[in-house]
């Protein structure tokens, strides 16, 4: 007997390569593997009429699970405390220092907060661009059950600032640390983390570090993932650094660019560099609310249409939930229904591509797209399960329409990963997600106090 049969789904949304739409849905898993897609009938019809856990999809829709291309765990409890300015003083003063000054315990916590509200929504499998506490993401990552790419942040340029904690290391140092992460997470959490090297971000790291991250990731099989040219000042700041060469061309010229390497926001990229970008199959992942919060321009830019056009594999991503405020992708990724107002375009991204960017495209943007992004026989059973019986899915004429543009990761109730049941009913089936809500709310606060950030969460108005 197998451990699942799924069966009677209202739809089901396969992603497959002929974007497959199942009414009647039916899905077979084992041993976290699914072994067959397809209607009910189907299924039954190849022998599947039995599991150990059946799950009725009437009144359901299935998708994917979603792949939330970048997210910073650690940082988590700065929530609050970074709103209204702009992004150098978001960093400096209040993200640099609590990703550096948070305890293993609170770190730890942070990344449960944010995967609760994270995998709550939908995501099942999350890129965290690195922190200076991988390992505490990686026990958080571990214990919820979902997926994750992490990785050490390395920098070894402070740019002439004086930065915490572990930001202001030697590029050897960076380099020890890197490998590491790399070598002692190698199959975590039954292969649900997989470790990669961070280039943290475009001006802070040197051509030696960068040359050896390459080097690294190469010879372990690994991604690498980078901040890049998020905004106007990192172009300029870079340019100061490193004799007026772009940071694209200095990837470039160090080797780093590759179909491995993921680069985030790239908001500020030429015609050319677009052109580079896909002729080096590189990944990239946008993250619009983060854009939209510190006010980069990035939307205005909408360098990611110039991207899709030349066909470069583009996922999308919450960044830090201070910036982003929220953790659920879906909701994200629909907010890159604005650039039909910039260019007065009712065209633009619609849900076929949102849908896309959170599956089958998020996967391939962390080289995980063997095994998910899409309900296929052969791929590992990740899915989500939307109960249709709330009003935001009446009336239900076409299921893209509503799920692209209008439901919220709210409508979730159920959420399998690895063929387990993580949520059912919107509630956590193995974790007291209660208490280590309380016991978070308790770490931030201690956490804002220690690493002098407390007073930033003053509201503007009295407080009687
Ligand atoms: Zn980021």
């Amino acid at each position: 007997m197998i451990d699942m049969l799924v069966r009677n789904a209202d739809w089901l949304i396969t992603m497959d390569p002929e974007r497959r739409m199942v009414r009647d849905g039916a899905m077979a898993v084992d041993g976290g593997e699914i072994k067959a897609v397809g209607t009910t009938a189907d299924i039954e019809a190849a022998g599947y009429r039995e599991a150990a856990r059946t799950i009725d999809g009437r009144g359901r829709l299935i998708t994917p699970g979603f792949i939330d291309n970048h997210q910073h765990l650690a940082p988590f409890f700065v929530r609050g405390l970074g709103d209204d300015v702009p992004l150098k003083v978001f960093l400096h003063d209040r993200c640099y220092p609590m990703e550096a000054g948070v305890t293993d315990e609170e770190a730890y916590l942070a990344a449960m907060c944010a995967l609760l509200e994270s995998v709550r929504h939908g995501t099942t499998t999350l890129c965290d661009p690195g922190s200076q506490n991988p390992e505490n993401s990686a026990l958080a990552v571990d214990e919820v059950g979902c997926r994750a790419v992490l990785s050490r942040s390395l920098t070894d340029m402070a740019g002439g600032r004086v930065m915490p904690g572990t930001f202001d290391s030697t590029t050897d140092e960076a380099i020890a640390s890197g490998l590491d992460f790399v070598e002692s997470h190698a199959g975590a959490a039954g292969g649900r983390v997989r470790p990669w090297f961070s280039l943290r971000t475009e001006r802070m790291v040197s051509d030696r570090l960068c040359v050896a991250v390459r080097e690294m990731a190469a010879e372990h099989g690994t991604g690498i993932v980078s901040h890049m040219i998020s905004n106007r000042d990192s172009v300029e700041h870079h340019q100061r650094v490193f004799d007026g060469e772009r940071p694209i061309a200095r990837y470039e010229r160090n080797g780093v660019l590759g179909p491995n390497v993921q680069l985030v926001h790239c908001h500020f990229l030429t015609e050319e560099e677009c052109d580079l970008l896909a002729e080096r199959d590189v990944k990239v992942s946008m993250c619009p609310t983060a854009s939209a919060v510190f006010g980069w321009g990035g939307l205005q830019r909408a360098t990611h249409l110039k991207l899709l056009e030349r066909g470069v594999t583009v996922g999308v991503g919450t960044d830090i939930g201070a910036c982003s405020h929220t953790t659920d992708i879906l909701r994200i990724a629909q907010y890159f229904r604005v650039y039909r107002d910039i260019f007065e375009d009712a065209s633009l991204m619609p849900a076929e591509t949102i849908l896309e960017h959170l599956t089958i495209d998020g996967a391939r943007s962390v080289l995980w797209d063997d095994q998910i992004g899409s309900l296929e026989a052969g791929k590992r059973a990740d899915f989500l399960l939307f109960d249709l019986d709330r009003p935001e899915w009446v009336p239900l004429h076409n299921p893209l329409s509503n799920l692209g543009h209008g439901v919220s990761g709210d409508s979730i109730d159920t959420v399998v990963i690895d063929g387990n049941v993580i949520v059912e009913a919107g509630e956590f089936v193995n974790l007291d997600a209660r208490a280590i809500m309380a016991r978070g709310r308790e770490a931030a606060t201690a956490a804002a106090e220690r690493t002098g950030l407390a007073h930033f969460a003053t509201p503007r108005w009295p407080v009687v």
